[in-house]
């Protein structure tokens, strides 16, 4: 277990995921003061967690902000139930010398404002190990989507996973080991390779207008656009398309409505599929993230 002892961790915003990690915070021996986290989970005998009344308060004096994986939108806002709270160079200078922000992804916004207050930054979805744990409930719930907008079985059924990455290859795994037939988009040989290794059919980007007539179903992982007007208009309407990269995906949607294709983005999985595996997954990992980072400085 890490050792925080001595460290004022702000948590600010999240699910029921981010409950369970003010829980091991506190046991690491930090003094954890949450805001925006659902304050029902936090009933417990939580004997170094406070609950603040509003974003300065948590942040006074802090050495970290954590915020969660989902990070803040494009005006550096976190979605908190009552109302949004912006991460600006004042609420960050109230902060101790020296404090760190931790975020699951850090827009133009937020980079600024804490460049302006002498803030430190770590991507926390950038950690490998969180990643890859992540992806295991990320994938059951976009297989689930898949099921729930489908009147076939994913058994037997054609599906493409665009991008292999940490995602791409656990969601194409698990779609071969349901039965699926499956296709991996990877702009990398090397990935293509692990495509035929994994025993799914490598294509590369090129080969996507002849590919995708086949497809009943359609997973992109790719942070970019991918699937535009051209392809959708190659695709059947009856397919389906689950979006899985950070908002906005990587599919043109306005072209999917129009062709009457289902196409879905499906930000927060892991929280919405399994909140208690994604809670757990965070409390094993960010405590371990924040004491190399704050105790190394
Ligand atoms: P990753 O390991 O970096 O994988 C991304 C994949 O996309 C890589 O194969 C990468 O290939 C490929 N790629 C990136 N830009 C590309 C482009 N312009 N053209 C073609 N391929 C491109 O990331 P990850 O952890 O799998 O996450 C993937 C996305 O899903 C991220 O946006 C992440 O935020 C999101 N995510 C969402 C959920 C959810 O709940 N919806 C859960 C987990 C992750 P190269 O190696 O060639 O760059």
């Amino acid at each position: 277990m890490a050792d925080l002892n001595g460290l004022c961790l702000c948590v600010m915003g999240g699910d029921r995921r981010e409950v369970e990690l003010v829980r091991v915070l506190a046991e690491s021996g930090a003094n954890v003061r949450s805001y925006g986290v659902p304050q029902a989970g936090l009933n417990g005998p939580l004997r170094a967690c406070s609950l603040a009344a509003n974003a300065e308060e948590a942040c006074a004096g802090a050495d970290a902000i954590i915020l969660p994986l989902s990070g803040t939108d494009a005006s550096g806002c976190v979605r908190i139930s009552a109302s949004p709270v912006c991460i600006t160079r004042e609420l960050l200078s109230v902060l101790r010398p020296g404090a760190a922000l931790f975020s699951g992804t850090i827009v133009a916004w937020v980079r600024d404002a804490c460049a302006a207050a002498g803030v430190r930054m770590v991507e926390t979805g950038n950690d490998d190990e969180l990643a890859i744990l992540n992806s295991i409930p990320s994938a059951e719930g976009a297989i689930q989507m898949a099921m729930q907008a489908t009147p076939f079985t994913i058994h037997g059924s054609n599906c493409l996973v665009l991008g292999l990455g940490r995602t791409g290859a656990t969601l194409a795994r698990m779609l071969r080991g349901i039965g699926a037939n499956v296709w991996a988009a990877a702009r990398k040989p090397k990935d293509r390779a692990r495509a035929t290794e994994m025993c799914l059919a490598p294509v590369s980007f090129s080969d996507l207008p002849a590919c995708l007539p086949q497809m009943d179903i359609v997973f992109n992982t790719v942070p970019a656009v991918v699937l535009n007007r051209e392809l959708i208009y190659v695709m059947r309407r009856t397919a389906v398309i689950i979006d899985l990269a950070s908002a906005p995906g990587g599919t043109d949607f306005a072209s999917a409505a129009e062709r009457g294709i289902h196409a879905e983005l499906a930000p927060g999985l892991p929280g919405k599929a399994a909140p208690l595996t994604a809670g757990r997954i965070l409390s094993r990992v960010i405590p371990e993230i924040v004491e190399a980072n704050l105790r190394r400085s």
